[in-house]
């Protein structure tokens, strides 16, 4: 029997059309899902190698010895008890996971704002997209994602702003090369010529963190070539003189601008008279335009490009975040992000009343909580007392990764509850709790383009592993709580999707209509994009001009172009840039286990210019090591043109296990973007050093 699903990776979405047989599994691309169309890229095509049992986390285990659920779960509930007693509610802290289904989320948020009664839950996706976020709401009033993937198809000129789509989005990517064919134009922004720049039709290898002069530099170009939409801005948007005033202040000549971007000035004048002249554009920015303390800045100077020229809301036109994980945005909708309380609204008095009330809640978060870098600095000092793990690991993915190691370590109770029985951070587990994973689950995911799709089981749940929507409400029970009675992910969808409509007063992200679906409705639930009306879905927001701020007008958000937080010196001359490869994914616990999915990365490198590489003996395949100063790791050099000279590029994947010495992120500053929380793993001052040289 052929069970349709999604695809467990990133947020493009793919359906997954699979057949399982025991454990094993056979798959192959859902023709019917709008995302992807039948295609699969290597990482969903290799699933199938991926769901064995082998490592799993399949019993409850409290210090190392197994355990009953009912042992585990009183023990979960009474220390967060405890400490919420003695410490009050800010003394504890759930870290989530984009992995997480929009079910689990919802569940886990309603307990720890709602019960609790702290902000403190945070999400891995703060990594990959908190900047968009922030920059969404300051333009729109709320986190919209204003296009749709069917923009990518009717484009004639897209722009990739820090984002390798052929290696982290590749089904989206090969739906472009299809338009290409029809004469659609690329162009690439990125310090690394990588595949995505390979071939496009211009690559603009700017200085790293120079992004927000190339933007404002093609505004203030627009400006001056007359071809700034008058009328739409009159009609939809404000901020326009604020913005004029702040690009005044600076030298906008394309040379001016060329010169500090460290690009030709004749590719950056091809690049603005293409962008002036190409009104069915759309700009897309991932994790190199948002992993930055500029991040949120980034994001403005983009969309603000799009409101001036009014780009936005119409077939083939808009600025398009996409995210990294299949279900950031089920994170970003629920509350699963420390400064969301729950469906986009935030911590205002009416909102908090209104979610208080609809959850019945004895208390509710009066403020954000800490965001990830924040929340693991208090964990390391002390004043989180108990932090709930679900479904990453933070002892590789975040920053400054040795820090956290010590916070874990210091914690006086860490439970980690995760489908993998030995991970980085299961390490520092006080206590361990057997999740489903991909393949077991059944719930709902939100992609890039706001659709939600459902993830559905293949294969029965082994062992003891149980959902983490359910494992989370049972210990909201054995606390004493109330209103966690679900039996179903059914059910918990129905709550959720009645939250977005409870006292809705213009908010988009609405679920209405899916508020009482049945479970046979929900078991059959086709890919849908919010708002949800009556009719279906939408696929495109502000089609009509009208934003979600209190007078529905956009704004336009004045930014300056500054420097990475850390700069280059004599000592660190080198701009550490840690990213993804092609087929593996964050942490390797699922791609490590497909030798298909290894062969093209085997092991952890270094990308360096030759020029960089040569004046210190680097040659091609040399053992070296990278240093900055929170540590070194050791790697395989590659030397090649691909990288720009003076910047460097260290893949994230490996872990104590795999490569103890060739973990990127210990290597990364924490340094975060202010507003957004989201650290710059862009830019860190690095040296390098051939291996026989300590
Ligand atoms: Fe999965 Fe993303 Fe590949 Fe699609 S493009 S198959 S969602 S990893």
């Amino acid at each position: 029997m052929t069970t349709r699903t999604a695809c467990p990776y990133c947020g493009v979405g793919c359906g997954v059309a699979g057949v399982a047989e025991g454990r094993a599994l056979t798959v192959a691309g859902d023709p019917a899902h709008p995302a992807n169309l039948g295609r699969l890229c290597s990482k969903g095509s290799a699933l199938g190698s991926t769901v064995g049992l082998e490592g799993r986390l399949l019993h409850p285990a409290i210090a190392g010895r197994r355990a009953s659920w009912t042992e585990a779960t009183r023990l979960v509930a009474r220390r967060f008890s405890e400490a919420v007693a003695r410490y009050g509610p800010d003394s504890v802290a759930f870290y989530v996971s984009g992995q997480l289904l929009t079910e689990d989320y919802y569940a886990a948020n309603k307990l720890m704002k709602g019960f609790i009664g702290s902000g403190n839950i945070d999400t891995n996706s703060r990594l990959c997209m908190a900047s968009a976020v922030v920059a969404h709401k300051l333009a729109f009033g709320a986190d919209l994602v204003p296009g749709c993937y069917e923009d990518l198809d009717l484009a004639d000129l897209v722009i990739f702003s820090g984002h390798n789509a052929a290696w982290t989005h590749p089904v989206l990517f090969r739906r472009m090369e299809t338009a290409r064919a029809r004469g659609q134009r690329h162009v690439v922004i990125d310090p690394r010529r990588t595949d995505t720049a390979e071939g496009c039709d211009l690559h603009l290898p700017i200085a790293p963190q120079t992004d927000v002069r190339l933007w404002n530099g093609l505004l203030a170009d627009i400006i001056r070539r007359g071809a700034v939409d008058r009328g739409y801005i009159a009609a939809h948007v404000s901020g326009f003189a604020d913005v004029e005033a702040e690009l005044a202040g600076s030298d906008q000549s394309v040379h001016a601008v060329a010169a500090d971007c460290g690009v030709p000035a004749a590719d950056l004048e091809t690049f603005y008279r293409l962008f002036a002249e190409t009104p069915r554009t759309v700009s897309l920015f991932s994790m190199g335009a948002n992993q930055s303390t500029q991040g949120v800045a980034k994001g403005s100077a983009i969309i603000n490009v799009h409101l001036a020229t009014g780009r936005i809301g119409k077939p083939g036109a808009c600025p398009f975040s996409i995210t990294g994980q299949p279900n950031a945005m089920g994170g970003r909708e629920t509350g699963g992000m420390a400064t969301t309380l729950a469906g986009h609204m935030d911590f205002d008095d009416v909102a908090r009343a209104r979610v208080q009330r609809f959850w019945g809640a004895p208390t509710l978060a009066a403020a954000p909580g800490l965001k990830a870098v924040d929340l693991f600095e208090a964990v390391r000092e002390g004043r989180i007392k108990a932090l709930w793990v679900m479904a990453t690991n933070p002892a590789v993915s975040l920053p400054d990764a040795g820090r956290v190691r010590e916070a874990l370590e210091r914690c006086p109770f860490v439970v980690v509850s995760d489908c993998m029985a030995e991970t980085d951070t299961t390490a520092f587990a006080h206590v361990k709790l057997p999740a489903l994973a991909w393949g077991e689950k059944s719930g709902t995911v939100t992609n890039s383009e706001r659709r939600i799709s459902r993830q559905r089981p293949l294969f029965p749940a082994p062992g003891e592993a149980r959902a983490d929507w359910r494992i989370v409400a049972d210990v909201a029970t054995a606390m004493g709580f109330e209103g966690f009675d679900w039996t179903s992910p059914a059910q918990v969808f129905r709550e959720w999707a009645r939250l977005t409509a409870y006292e809705n007063d213009g908010r988009m992200l609405n679920l209405g209509p899916l508020a009482g679906i049945t479970p046979d409705a929900y078991e059959a639930l086709e890919p849908v994009q919010w708002p949800v009306t009556a009719e279906g879905g939408t696929p495109r927001l502000f089609t009509d001009g009208r934003f979600q701020t209190p007078d529905g007008r956009a704004r336009m958000v004045p930014v300056a172009a500054r420097g990475p937080a850390e700069a280059l010196d004599a000592a660190y001359p080198l701009a550490l840039n840690t990213g993804r490869v092609r087929d593996h994914w964050h942490t390797l616990t699922r791609t490590g286990l497909a030798p298909e999915l290894c062969r093209h990365a085997p092991e952890p490198y270094v990308e360096l210019h030759p020029a960089d590489a040569e004046p210190l003996g680097i040659a091609d395949g040399r053992l070296t090591r990278v240093q900055t100063r929170r540590g070194e790791a050791v790697a395989i050099a590659r030397v090649t043109d691909r990288q720009r000279p003076g910047a460097i590029f260290l893949p994230l994947h490996w872990t104590e296990a795999y490569a103890p010495n060739g973990r990127a992120n210990p290597l990364v500053a924490a340094r975060v973007d202010s507003r957004s929380g989201q650290p710059e793993f862009k830019h860190t001052p690095a040296r390098v050093r051939p291996y026989r040289e300590t």
